[in-house]
C-alpha cells in the first residue's frame, strides 16, 4: 500500500494524483479525509465506492482559503460571513446554497453544499497544489469508526486510495461542526470539533435541526454511524460495570476497576479537548482487543463533550 510520510515531495505527488482524478487520504486537524477533485464527478464517485458510502450522503468540499471557499456558495448570510472570518481555517463546516460549478454528486442532488477550510498545513498545501476544491469525507468505511491516524485508514480502506499521506495523529480527533442557516439564523447539523459556545459568541443562538423531512439532510446525522465492530453501551460515569475477558471499558478520566479485555482513559486530567483527540484512537484499540461489548462512560455534555457524546450515541445505536 502506498503510505507516504508527509513531505514537500509526497504532497506534490498527491496533488498530481488528485488532478488526474485519483483518490488520496490525507490528514486534517479533525480526522483523516479521503480526498478527490471536488469538481470531477468521476473522481468523487470513487470516494463513494471506496467507502461503501450511499450516494444520498453528501460530501464536504475543502478549500485552502476563505476567499476561494466562498466562491463555492451562491449566497452567504451575514452571520455565515462572520463565522468564516472567525473560524476559518478551522473545524467548522458551513452548508449554504451551492454555486453552479459544484457537481450534483458532491451534494447528493441538494441545492446546498458543505464547505470548510481545514486548519492543517498538509491539507492546505495539498489543496493549494491541487488547485481545486477537494471533496473529502472521513477516510473510513461507511458507518465505521473515523480514522485519526494513517494506520486507521489503512486498516479500513486497504488498497482503496491511490495514496495515503501519513501526517501522524490528528490534533482535534472528531469531525467538524456542521452549521447551516435557516432564515438567516444558524442551525446545528452536527456537533463537532468547534464548540457550540464559540459559534454562539459570533453568530448568536444556534437552533437545532428538526426531524429530517423525507430524505436525510445530513447523514453524518444518520442514527447509526461511527460504530466499532463491538457493541457499545453508554453508562454513567460512576456506574459499576461487569468486567470480564469479553468486555472493554472506555473511561473519561479515571482508570476503571476490574479485569477487562482492554481499557482506555480519554483524559486523566478530565479535559474534554484531550478526550476528543483520543476518542477514536481509543475505540479502535478497544475494538482490536476482541471485546464483544465496550462500556463507554458519559462525558460532560458541554464544549467538545457534545461532539463526543454525539459520536458515542451513534456508535451505540
Ligand atoms: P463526513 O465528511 O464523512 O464527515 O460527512 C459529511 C457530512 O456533511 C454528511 O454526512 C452530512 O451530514 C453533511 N453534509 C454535507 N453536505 C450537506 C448538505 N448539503 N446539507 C446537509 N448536510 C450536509
Ligand atoms: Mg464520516
Amino acid at each position: 500500500m502506498k503510505l507516504r510520510r508527509v513531505s514537500a515531495v509526497s504532497i506534490k505527488t498527491a496533488a498530481a494524483r488528485l488532478r488526474a482524478g485519483g483518490v488520496v487520504a490525507f490528514p486534517t486537524e479533525t480526522v483523516y479525509g479521503l480526498g478527490a477533485d471536488g469538481l470531477n464527478p468521476r473522481a468523487c464517485a470513487r470516494i463513494f465506492e471506496i467507502k461503501g458510502r450511499p450516494r444520498f450522503d453528501p460530501l464536504i468540499l475543502h478549500e485552502c482559503s476563505a476567499a476561494r471557499a466562498r466562491r463555492l456558495f451562491s449566497r452567504v448570510p451575514a452571520a455565515a460571513a462572520r463565522l468564516m472570518k472567525a473560524f476559518w481555517p478551522g473545524p467548522l463546516t458551513l452548508v449554504l446554497p451551492k454555486a453552479a460549478a459544484v457537481p450534483a454528486i458532491v451534494t447528493s442532488g441538494l441545492k446546498t453544499v458543505a464547505v470548510r477550510v481545514p486548519a492543517h498545513p498538509t491539507a492546505l498545501a495539498l489543496i493549494k497544489a491541487a488547485g481545486r476544491p477537494i471533496a473529502a469525507p472521513s477516510a473510513n468505511s461507511f458507518g465505521r469508526l473515523s480514522p485519526t491516524t494513517a494506520a486507521h485508514v489503512r486498516k479500513q480502506l486497504g488498497a482503496g486510495p491511490d495514496l495515503i499521506l501519513d501526517g501522524g495523529k490528528t490534533r482535534i480527533g472528531v469531525e467538524s461542526t456542521i452549521i447551516t442557516f435557516a432564515g438567516g439564523r444558524p442551525v446545528l447539523l452536527r456537533p463537532g470539533g468547534l464548540p457550540l459556545e464559540e459559534i454562539e459568541k459570533i453568530a448568536g443562538p444556534v437552533g437545532s435541526a428538526g426531524k429530517p423531512k423525507g430524505r436525510p439532510p445530513a447523514p453524518g446525522c444518520l442514527k447509526k454511524h461511527y460504530a466499532p465492530a463491538a457493541k457499545l453501551r453508554i453508562v454513567a460515569r460512576g456506574a459499576k460495570v461487569k468486567d470480564g475477558p469479553r468486555t472493554a471499558c472506555l473511561a473519561f478520566s479515571e482508570k476503571p476497576k476490574g479485569k477487562f479485555a482492554a481499557t482506555a482513559v480519554l483524559s486523566p486530567a478530565g479535559d474534554l479537548r484531550e478526550a476528543a483527540a483520543n476518542l477514536f484512537g481509543a475505540l479502535h484499540r478497544l475494538e482490536n482487543s476482541g471485546a464483544k461489548v465496550i462500556y463507554a462512560q458519559r462525558v460532560p455534555a458541554h464544549g467538545l463533550g457534545r461532539a463526543i457524546m454525539d459520536r458515542l450515541r451513534r456508535a451505540a445505536a
